[in-house]
């Protein structure tokens, strides 16, 4: 049963002496069920949006209307926030984009199941005695760990809002259960209606997935059902691109998934791991080998993330971290020049690198030695000696520079402190006043 506070409890109490039942719905039901975290309570009742709004504030519980359309009615108890949504069924036209052609509220709690998605996602528990009602079959689907369908007909359900393919897949994933049958084949039957779809929306579920647990298992399962052509659709290319056997032990796109996986649970990163190699394709076909596809690959990634509306910053983070992944990828570098290069990369582009590198290593599928150690050693190094790691961190400013050697300001200012940052990138302790006034004159 969910922990509802008592506050709560108390209203749905005064709620039925109106003959209106508040209920507990979806996720936080299915969660607490299944002794997972819940992190927010939806509820649904047959009450109207107006009527509801007016029997809260009658009893001093703040709601307001936040969505008129789908009746949605945000409410304030005891400082916790609760959406309400209003019973009600959704008509759909053609295509797969879910915008409703009509919705219209219902007294039956029935009707408000079959049009949720997944029967896992549409049981009802009573707010005031935790009774749990059940029109879909969620209850036994939680215990066999299968997601289906909340319609017999899978394919209702599917077409209605393309998607619910990606929350499928999510859903999979993050409660580790299978799909049912006849759910997985309307799925792959339905995957073009994804097109359909905002890429804000698809981008909003793919971040999830990405996030989320089993991220290749999701990934893998986004390819069976054919939906990369819809969300990724430049790594498509990559699916049965082979490579060299000593190397690679997976094709391309099995090995941007293992890739994927194997980085930090954080978006960059997994994005990183997941695009590194979208440029191969590429490359063969442009120039007969792979040697460029870190320049093709940086380009491919900008437009599968701009088309998915990332921000700026995450897609210049991105795609110059995949533009970089090659650099010494033999391991070759001496100290010094690994100094020199990660002060002009800055930290968080060489902590994505060093990252790269070794969840590239492990999503090959060769227990490698991982080149990143050397990478790792000298970068902590440069951190335990406060090496700078950018112009603005050197104890001098382009004023001081100007004034020292009585230049005017422009490019050559700008060379001057290049060139001292990347001298303190090897000799940390001249990063000191003095010593730089000293040490710019050779720059000249
Ligand atoms: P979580 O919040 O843990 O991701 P959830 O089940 O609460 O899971 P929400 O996206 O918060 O998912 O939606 C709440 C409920 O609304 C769902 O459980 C489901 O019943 C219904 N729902 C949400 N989005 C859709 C959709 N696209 N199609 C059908 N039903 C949906
Ligand atoms: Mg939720």
């Amino acid at each position: 049963m969910l922990k509802l506070p008592t506050a709560l409890k108390a209203f749905a109490e005064a709620l039925s002496g109106d003959g209106v039942k508040l209920y507990a719905v979806g996720g936080c039901v299915r969660d607490s069920l299944l002794g997972r975290t819940v992190h927010d309570v939806d509820l649904a009742s047959k009450a109207r949006p107006e009527e509801l709004l007016e029997r809260a504030h009658a009893l001093g519980v703040e709601a307001k209307i936040v969505q008129r359309t789908l009746g949605t009615v945000l409410v304030t108890v005891d400082g916790v926030d609760y959406e309400h949504t209003t019973f009600r069924t959704e008509s759909y036209g053609a295509g797969g984009a879910h915008k409703p052609d009509a919705v219209r509220f219902s007294d039956s709690l029935e009707t408000d199941a079959f049009r949720r998605d997944f029967s896992v996602n549409a049981l009802y528990e009573s707010v005031s005695d935790g009774t749990i009602l059940d029109p879909t079959g969620g209850l036994d689907d939680i215990r066999r760990r299968v997601l289906r369908t909340t319609t017999a007909d899978p394919s209702v359900i599917l077409r209605d809002d393309g998607l619910r393919i990606l929350r499928l897949v999510r859903f999979a994933a993050a409660l580790d259960f299978s799909v049912d049958p006849g759910t997985w084949e309307a799925a792959k039957a339905n995957a073009a209606l994804l097109k359909d779809v905002a890429w804000e929306r698809k981008r909003q579920e793919l971040d999830r997935i990405l996030l989320g647990p089993r991220v290749y298992e999701a990934l893998a399962m986004l390819k069976e059902i054919g939906a990369l052509p819809y969300l990724l659709p430049e790594l498509v290319p990559c699916d049965g691109m082979t490579q060299r056997k000593d190397y690679h032990r997976y094709d391309v796109l099995t090995h941007l998934f293992r890739t994927c996986e194997q980085t930090p649970d954080e978006l960059g990163m997994r994005l990183i791991g997941l695009l590194h190699d979208a440029g191969k394709p590429e490359a063969l076909k442009r120039d007969g080998k792979l040697y460029a596809h870190d320049v093709y690959g940086a380009e491919i990634a900008r437009t599968m993330l701009e088309r998915l509306r990332y921000p700026t910053a995450l897609i210049d983070r991105v795609c110059g971290a995949i533009r970089l992944h090659m650099f010494d990828l033999r391991d070759e570098a001496s100290d010094e020049t690994l100094r020199r290069r990660f002060a002009g990369f800055g930290r968080e582009r060489t902590q994505d690198l060093i990252m790269i590198r070794e969840a590239d290593v492990r999503g090959s599928g060769y227990k490698t030695a991982f080149v990143a150690e050397h990478w790792r050693r000298v970068y902590e190094q440069m951190q335990r000696e406060h090496a700078p790691f950018s112009e603005s961190e050197l104890k001098v400013t382009g004023e001081d520079i100007m004034r020292e050697l009585g230049i005017k300001a422009g490019e050559r200012v700008g060379k001057i402190k290049h060139a001292l940052l990347l001298r303190c990138a090897v000799h940390p302790e001249e990063n000191e006043r003095s010593a730089l006034l000293k040490r710019m004159h050779d720059c000249l």
